[in-house]
């Protein structure tokens, strides 16, 4: 006997086989012919596999019958075509196995609809539905595709440190690692004494891996991490998590012009394989979450991006006649407002603006010949904004001191960084995406709480 998944089940291939399946009763229906129905699922895909329970098995009454949503099995028996609508095959059981009930008297999830907010509150069920069973497909499916396209491409995935001493951008938005104790904190004078913290000086969970992926990329060519970060802005949006996974491709003897188009094509390759791998899940992302997502996805996978300066950017919000909240002005930060304007009404698909003042800038982007502006690159999607960030970096040594004193930086604490430029200094570009903001766009979830397994967000940290 061949131990199946109900995927395999469910192909027509599997007609005639002798199989095991194990998996978890999604529904269970009696029929008047004296046998019933289980729908079963285990995860391997979004269908579940009809089982046919015959009367006569010897558990039937005892059992098969008191069968309830939740409740685990083993299923021996064979793969039969179905004579059913909907279904190419259903599974004969020649024994049922009960390995653990649930009881539907106190059993959380029946088979009504729950709200995504109360499925929150059960981070430890919720899998077991048939939306975070997807959306957890389509996660994996993202972060393999991110993995091949970068080893296709002959990138070496390289790992950044969590704990990190360096506060790069983060200055006030970083979670402090300390085993100090909180109610007796040793000073000196009115400051925190770090020197009798664990590593001798403050650290934080990092928020980038960047500043470490340039070490290698600055050694090794091409290079990506995939990690998680961190972030402690207090941000109640439905974008933004305290705890979050960003991909970050880095990458020697690439302009900013490489790295736009490295970006637009590894978006594509990312959503070209969802729509292919999962297309199941993505039927059902369709059907109930966003009558839009199949048709945005292909249509991103098969448009030329936008490529807009800043400048042009703010021009055409100004010239636009729209209403925001906060006023569009060269200089300003563009709010979510005005970026998904750009792509959902002016343009109707991704956007790649690049070119931002500096002043809204971090000191590591490379200045302009204008002195203005810098090479960087945000790539902004409809619905979700902002989904990739990243620029062409500085290679010059004397403009990035420059640049870190502008922005109050101590270049002696950056003194590894610098080296970078010191020795064999190239030019360079790299660039974050946000895991959970793709699996965002993909899916067309609402909330980035809802696709990723145990969110994190101020106030939050359950499960
Ligand atoms: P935003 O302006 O939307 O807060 P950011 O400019 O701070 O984002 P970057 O520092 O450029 O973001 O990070 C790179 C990418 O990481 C972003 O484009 C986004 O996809 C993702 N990202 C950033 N912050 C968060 C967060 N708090 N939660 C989830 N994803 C995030
Ligand atoms: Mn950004």
């Amino acid at each position: 006997m061949e131990k199946m998944t109900v995927a395999q089940a469910r192909d027509v291939s599997a007609v005639g086989k002798q199989i095991l399946l194990q998996g978890w009763v999604r529904t269970r229906r009696d029929s008047k012919g004296g046998f019933s129905f289980l729908e079963l699922n285990d995860g391997s895909c979004f269908g579940n596999v009809q089982v046919v329970a015959d009367g006569k098995l010897p558990n039937y009454e005892s059992e098969v019958k008191k069968l309830n949503a939740g409740a685990s099995i083993s299923v021996a028996g064979e793969v039969r075509a179905s004579p059913a609508q909907g279904q190419p095959t259903e599974v004969h059981a020649q024994s049922v196995t009960v390995h653990g009930w649930a009881d539907p008297e106190t059993y959380a999830l029946q088979k009504k609809r729950h709200s995504f907010e109360f499925l929150r509150t059960l981070a430890h069920l919720r899998p077991r539905t048939n939306t975070f069973g997807a959306v957890a497909r389509v996660r994996n499916c993202i972060c393999r595709s991110i993995h091949e396209f970068f080893q296709e491409q002959g990138f070496l995935y390289v790992h950044p440190p969590i704990i990190t001493a360096s506060d790069c951008e983060g200055a006030g938005q970083m979670f402090k690692v300390t085993t100090l104790d909180l109610a007796k904190v040793p000073q000196q004078g009115p400051a925190v004494d770090h020197t009798q913290d664990f590593f001798g000086r403050p650290t934080y969970l990092t928020v980038s891996g960047q500043l470490e992926a340039e070490i290698f990329a600055c050694s090794l060519g091409k290079v990506y991490t995939f990690g998680p970060t961190f972030r402690a802005e207090n941000s109640n949006t439905s974008r933004h998590l305290a705890e979050f996974w960003m991909v970050e491709p880095e990458m020697a003897f690439f302009d900013l012009t490489d790295n736009m188009d490295l970006a637009e094509a590894f978006l594509k390759r990312i959503f070209r394989d969802v729509l292919e791998r999962c297309s199941e899940d993505m039927k059902f992302f369709n059907e109930r979450i966003d009558q839009t997502a199949i048709a945005t996805l292909e249509g991103v996978a098969n448009s030329q991006f936008v490529r807009l300066s800043y400048t042009e950017a703010v021009d055409l919000l100004q010239k636009s006649g729209a209403t925001f909240e906060f006023p569009v002005a060269w200089g300003n930060d563009l709010q979510a407002e005005h970026e998904r304007y750009l792509t959902e009404q002016t343009f109707k698909k991704p956007v790649i603006l690049f070119d931002y003042p500096s002043k809204i800038k971090p000191f590591y982007m490379r200045v302009n010949d204008d002195g203005k502006t810098v090479r960087a690159m945000d790539v902004l999607v409809p619905r979700v904004g902002e989904i990739i960030g990243g620029s062409q970096r500085e290679e010059r040594l004397d403009v990035l001191e420059r640049r870190m004193r502008e922005q109050n930086l101590n270049p002696e604490s950056y003194w590894w960084y610098l080296d970078l430029r010191r020795y064999g200094t190239v030019p360079h570009s790299g660039f974050g995406l946000g895991l959970e903001r793709t699996i965002q766009f993909a899916t067309g979830m609402a909330n980035i709480r809802d696709v990723i397994p145990f969110p994190r967000t101020p106030g939050s940290a359950d499960f």
